[in-house]
This record gives structure tokens, sequence and C-alpha cells, in this order.
């Protein structure tokens, strides 16, 4: 038994999670003779723990004919854990992740409204010791952040950047400063990258293989993942369909385009379009409560930002066919109401072969950021 295949069986456990024997040798590509030999060695030395058996993911991978359900493997939790910090408006939310993919405890700081990147520091520095300094924490192997912004050499805000958050962003190196104070790797991705690992690990798609995740929240971004792997694209930027353009003629966006998803499918101009609403204009968790109620006028505008949403989604369908969409963000918290006119709007629009795709909502919420940028950490650190 080689250490190099060691080393691939605890790196593939640490980037997926539990899984049977048999899949982490499809996953690592080593004989399955070798897999056993490997884990019999971890779990007698407890570096690994049988966790159960799989339950089925759902009919597309589990299928008739892939046999009994296997035992699971999981790292021991003991190993070490992540934080996954996730920067939003006006708050900074965190959460722990254990190197067996258990979900742990969680904390919010808030903050000014477009707060810089000087408070950001402080915030994460004081959530990671709250949460690492707990009764029974394991000891701290990385941090994850989840940021609305593009990712370069630096931290580099893209232009849709509102003005007030740009504040010291450029020229504070927040990964770098974080990893120097605690003295452990950290790392950075997109927050709808985050989110669809995070899904993908452990909510709403699950089931599959390849799929687009939507993020209508204040600012409206993307993901693409293709055999359950987050495609970045060669500078970070792919999935930024928020700025696809719906109608050329449409209203101007803060990027500088014309008519694109995001005035049409973000928070604002879902309450935009209620100014009108006799209640005067409502707050978001007043626009999902008003829906959920009844209120037409509340419906209607969450209808609106929907259909916009599908026609992107049929473009998206047509060029990538994927098995889901999967919707996220403050938005998709009313649920079908959301989800089925972005459903019917693909069925309209894209071609009949690529219309047949699972429209669905993300499960995790708010969480779906913070553990997410924990799980891409924790793949990412030296095993
Ligand atoms: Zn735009």
């Amino acid at each position: 038994m080689s250490d190099d295949a060691t080393a691939r069986a605890v790196s593939a456990l640490r980037e997926h999670g539990p899984m049977t024997r048999a899949e982490l040798a499809r996953r690592t590509g080593l004989p399955k003779s070798t897999v056993s030999g490997v884990t019999a060695a971890l779990v007698a030395s407890g570096a690994v723990h049988e966790t159960g058996t799989a339950e089925p993911l759902g009919a597309r991978r589990a299928g008739p004919g892939r046999g009994r359900p296997g035992t699971l493997l999981a790292l021991d939790a003991g190993r070490g854990e992540v934080v996954g910090v996730e920067f939003g408006a006006s708050h900074v939310r965190a959460r722990v992740l254990d190197a067996g993919h258990g979900r742990g405890p969680g904390a919010v700081r808030r903050l000014p409204l477009a707060f810089g990147a000087a408070d950001a520091l402080d915030a994460t520095l004081d959530l990671v010791r709250e949460l690492t300094t707990r009764p029974g924490a394991a000891p701290l192997l990385g941090v994850g952040l989840a940021l609305a912004l593009g990712l370069g050499p630096a931290l580099t805000p893209p232009p849709t950047r509102p003005r007030g958050m740009r504040q010291g962003w450029e020229e504070l190196d927040l990964p770098a400063r974080l990893a120097d104070t605690l003295g452990v790797p950290v790392t950075a991705d997109n927050d709808a990258n985050c989110a669809a690992r995070a899904e993908l690990l452990w909510g709403a798609a699950r089931p599959y293989e390849d799929f687009v995740l939507l993020k209508l929240h204040a600012g409206v971004g993307g993901a693409v993942v293709i055999d359950r792997t987050v495609r970045a694209g060669r500078r970070g930027g792919a999935g930024e369909f928020g700025h696809v353009p719906v109608d050329p003629r449409g209203p101007l966006c803060r990027c500088g385009g014309r008519g694109c998803l995001e005035v049409y499918a973000g928070v604002p101009a879902v309450l935009g379009a209620l100014t009108v609403h006799p209640g005067g204009q409502p707050t978001p968790h007043e626009v999902l409560e008003g829906a959920a109620a009844g209120d037409p006028a509340c419906r209607r505008a969450l209808r609106d930002a929907g259909e916009a949403t599908g026609q992107v989604a049929a473009w998206l369908c047509n060029a990538l066919n994927p098995q889901a969409i999967v919707l996220t963000g403050a938005l998709s918290g009313a649920g079908e109401l959301l989800a089925g006119p972005v459903r019917d709007s693909v069925s309209r629009t894209a071609l009949p072969l690529n219309a047949d795709v699972d429209v669905v909502v993300g499960a995790l919420g708010r969480d779906a950021g913070p553990l997410g940028a924990a799980a891409q950490t924790l793949a990412s650190v030296p095993a």
C-alpha cells in the first residue's frame, strides 16, 4: 500500500465528504483492492470511521442495477475543522465544517451597510476566534471566504460593486492578512460558486452531476457545475449570469449594460416594482410573506423576476444542457412562486431537447455560502 494511495483516498474524502469504498475507488482511480487495503489501515488507525450506509442520491445516480448500498467512510472529525465565512451587504456570517464533513455551529456579526475591508477583517477574526475557542473544537485547519467580488491576484472589486463597498477592498489582501494572523491557509471564492459547492454536497443539487446555479439576491450571480465540479473559468469569472442581457433596450444596469437579468431579477428590481404597493414599498421579507399569503402584486413581481430568470436559464440550457437549474439567494425563499415561473419560461423558450430540466430551490438558505467556502478550504489544505 503506497503513501500516495493513502493521500489520494484522504484527499477525496476531504473534498467530497463521506462515501462508499466503491465511490472512493471511482473518485481516486485506484483499484478496488488497493482502496480496500488503504481504508482498512485508515480505519484501524482511527483516521477514518464507518458512519452508516449510503442513502440513495436520487434516481439519476442510484438507478437500478447499482447494487446494495455500501458502508460510508468519513474522515475522523477530530482531525480538524475549517471555518467558512461569507460577507453580505451588512453582515459577516460564519459556519464550522469538520474534516468528516460534519456541519458545526455558526455565528453572525452585524456591520454597517457597505462596510469596508478593515471591518471585514476584524469581524472575521472575531468570528473565527469565537467559533474555534468553543469547548470541543478541533484544531483549525483553514478558513474559506465567500466573496461577492471578482477574484484576481488580489481581491479586485468588479465594476458591479457599489461605490461604497470599494472602501479599502483593493488595498487590503484579506486572505493574506487572515492567513498571517491566524497561521492557517485561507482560500477565497465567488459567493455563488461557494453556494453551488454546498448545495452539491448537502443540499438540493446532491442528485445532479451537471447543473447551473442562479443566485437571486441584491445582485444576481451564478455558477456552472459540470461532473460535480464548479467550473470557475480562466480568471474565475464564469457564471456571471446577472449581466446577460434580457432586453438590449431595457433599463441601464450598474455594470454599464442595458437590460441585464439583474435589473429584472435582483432584490432591488422586485422591491422597485412594488413602490406602487398599497402598503408602500415592502422589505424583501414582506414580499415573500405577502406572496405566500396571496398578495397579487407581490406574486406578480416575483413572477416577472422568475420569467426573466427563465429566459436566461433557457439560454443556459441550450448552451450546457444541464440536469438542473438551482435557485438560491433571498428571492428563492419564495419557493415555487419563483421556481414555477422559471420552469414555465424555460419550457417555453429552450429547445425541446434541452427543456427537460429540473428547476429546484436551494435547500441550505443563508448557510450555503459559508459552508461552500469551508468545503473549498477543506479540499485544499494538505492532507
Ligand atoms: Zn449588468
